[in-house]
């Protein structure tokens, strides 16, 4: 009888499955799969703030971890700077505010009176530790100097929220470094780019193209910005899934963060020494990351995690039990599902079993697929006698039954098998919607076919803004209501490191697709988040 459902159970049943389809409403099944699965909440009281729940904070922990340490042997500091900012220091370097001030949050009572120098929250905080660098570092001595916080940010944004992916507060980290040359700098920026690869390719199994952005879409008061951007197949949308900036010497010359050149000492003919100003950089990844993994692999069952980053890698569940099942037999199935999880846990597998007395194993499979576990054993008393167990792949549904022998090694080697695979199967897709090309007349239609279009490009700003108007599409109502996107043209994600060279861009002949001019390099554009 312990295979029935209690009534109260079934009740809640519909509130359990996703209902709405992925390929039918994208957004509204997003946030379905979000709330049900407890990855998050909706916070009522302010719009665009969620909970993150345990579920998904676990991810966040997860990439924590790995990331932390590949920074520190980079011999990167963790430190913590307020989160608050004077309108004086805010306002230091002038093409930085343009680009944030819209977005900013202000303090501007305390209780019921004003304050009289309001304050502002950060929305990134190089205007709150610059001016700290500019008092530490005084000599070649003190670079470089190589700072990380993990904390949250402010940017009160008006663009439709998207949980994890747009939201007014979100949680990062972000380095903040100074080095002696820009060489030094340089190579920083393209070492923390890899790590964040790492994180998206190798952990959320997630592919992304590196790049380096237009002018017009770097990073405010910034020399360059280099970046990782994704690819949501379901909309079509890119989305920038983290970026890696080289200030230059900008923010050290508005801070006044110099050192005395060594190589220009001051002279015996009591000549000063020379000023140098330091080049900075500044790089963050955030809670995104985990948004744009769901978007990804999620499925009409819900979440589907990557093992290296689930909380639960392997769900063990009593199968086949019925009401001639003897208590004898069934103490027996209850021992073997433990002594599997004993035995996976202590090789470091992340292994449950669910016992629950009043769940039919129906309501169990959903329950943890809802949840993404990558696999699920299944265990029986005709299990036992065959001394093998059924293996479930969340990722692609394949059922094999498997020996109970020597069940660590096969269950490690399958962990490592769909991380693998759920990486292969989107890279694949990603590749395919990257199409290159040569002539206007099929820009607008291969967007529309939700891909990203590789053009050869003058990397113009002013051409730039006209792609983004000519490719501005006037979308149904339907599509409205499913993307909540508005009619938006394409913007250049990046150019690409990586450089077709089918054709190749013939410099002094190779005309930029959209403004007829010469092009210099091929760049990605698309529409995205
Ligand atoms: P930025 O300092 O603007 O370069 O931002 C660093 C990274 O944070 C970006 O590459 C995004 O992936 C992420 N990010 C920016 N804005 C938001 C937001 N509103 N919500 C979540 N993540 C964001």
């Amino acid at each position: 009888k312990h295979t029935k459902k209690p009534d109260a159970h079934i009740e809640g049943a519909s509130q359990l499955g996703i209902e709405i389809r992925k390929e039918a409403n994208f957004s509204g099944w997003y946030t379905q799969v979000l709330k049900r699965s407890e990855m998050l909440e909706y916070y009522e009281e302010v719009s665009g703030c969620y909970i993150i729940r345990p579920l998904a904070y676990n991810i966040w922990e997860e990439i924590q971890s790995f990331f932390d340490a590949a920074i520190k042997k980079l011999g990167v500091e963790d430190t913590y700077f307020p989160m608050f900012v004077s309108q004086r220091q805010l306002e230091r370097e002038k093409d930085h505010v343009e680009g944030f001030a819209p977005e900013v949050a202000w303090v501007t009572k305390a209780g019921s009176s004003n304050i009289e120098n309001p304050v502002a929250i950060r929305p990134t905080s190089e205007t709150v530790m610059y001016p700290y660098f500019a008092k530490w570092i005084r000599t070649y001595r003190d670079l470089p100097l190589k700072l990380n916080q993990w904390c949250n940010v402010v940017r009160w944004e008006f663009k439709n929220p998207q949980p994890f992916i747009r939201t007014r507060e979100f949680l990062w980290q972000e380095g903040h470094t100074a080095h002696f040359t820009k060489e030094d700098a340089d190579i920083e920026v393209r070492e923390i780019l890899e790590l964040y690869r790492q994180v998206y390719e190798d952990m959320l199994a997630v592919p992304v193209i590196r790049g380096v952005k237009s002018e017009k879409e770097k990073f405010a008061g910034g020399l360059y910005t280099t970046t990782l951007e994704g690819f949501i197949p379901a909309t079509g949308r890119g989305v920038q899934a983290a970026t890696s900036h080289c200030l230059g010497q900008n923010f050290s010359k508005m801070f006044d963060i110099v050192i005395e050149d060594p190589n220009a000492p001051a002279g015996a003919d009591g000549k000063d020494a020379k000023k140098m100003y330091v080049w900075q950089n500044s790089w963050g990844l955030s809670t995104r990351s985990i948004g744009v993994m769901v978007m990804i692999h999620g499925d009409n069952k819900g979440l589907v995690l990557p093992p290296r980053v689930a909380a639960t890698q392997v769900i063990v569940i009593p199968c086949g039990i019925t009401s001639k099942t003897t208590d004898d037999d069934k103490k027996l199935v209850e021992k073997k599902i433990n002594d599997v999880v004993e035995e996976l846990k202590s090789a470091g597998i992340k292994a449950k079993a669910d016992l629950r007395e009043n769940y039919s194993p129906g309501y169990k499979f959903n329950h943890w697929e809802l949840k993404g576990v990558p696999i699920r054993l299944e265990i029986g008393p005709r299990d036992l006698s065959n001394q093998q167990s059924l293996m479930v792949r969340r990722d692609n549904g394949s059922k094999e039954p498997i020996p109970l022998e020597g069940i660590v090694s096969r269950i490690s080697d399958t962990l490592k098998i769909i991380q693998k695979d759920m990486f292969d199967r989107a890279k694949k897709v990603y590749d395919d919607h990257v199409k290159i090309v040569l002539k206007w007349e099929d820009f607008v239609p291969i967007l529309d076919g939700k891909n990203f279009a590789l053009i050869p490009w003058c990397e113009g700003e002013k051409c730039e803004d006209e792609i983004k108007e000519k490719s501005a599409r006037h979308i149904t109502e339907q599509e409205a209501e499913d993307e909540k996107a508005p009619s938006m043209g394409a913007k250049s994600l990046c150019i690409p490191f990586e450089q077709p060279d089918d054709p190749p861009i013939i410099p002094g002949e190779t005309k930029c697709v959209s403004c007829g001019t010469l092009a210099k390099r091929y760049a990605l554009f698309g529409r995205s988040y």
